[in-house]
């Protein structure tokens, strides 16, 4: 069964794939964008994302999606780029976290909720203590 849907970056209507929320044209855009901007990143590796967007032409929120998803990783230690671990705001490189967070979070999600509780109530005891 084929599904007919509107590309979320041109709006022109597509067969859904299951894949790809984009058309095909645009998808080829974008990997056209993302080699760019990989290349770039590559050859100037104290570029900001504002260099980066302004020299490639790729909008910044593209090129923070591609970081966020895991494509693309930021390059040289002293790179002026700066992506931030959703979870603690450390710099990390690629993705949504740093290890440390991931590792937590994995460690969390195979651990299951029934750990989670527990934490819930040392926070109530220690908040009945400091009202005592
Ligand atoms: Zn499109
Ligand atoms: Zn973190």
């Amino acid at each position: 069964m084929t599904e007919i849907r509107n590309c979320k970056e041109c709006g022109r209507i597509f067969q859904y794939t299951g894949v790809s929320k984009i058309c095909t044209r645009c998808q080829k855009k974008e990997d056209n964008d993302f080699n760019v901007v990989r290349e770039y990143i590559y050859e100037n590796q104290g570029a900001t994302l504002t260099e980066v967007s302004e020299e490639t032409g790729v909008d910044e929120d593209k090129i923070l999606r591609f970081l966020r998803e895991g494509r693309l990783e930021i390059v040289g230690e002293d790179s002026a780029l700066i992506l931030e671990c959703e979870r603690c705001g450390k710099g990390i490189r690629t993705g949504r976290f740093c290890d440390e967070c991931a590792h937590e979070l994995e460690k969390g999600l195979k651990e299951g909720l029934g750990k989670n509780r527990e934490p819930m109530g040392t926070m109530y005891r220690a908040h009945r203590k400091k009202r005592i």
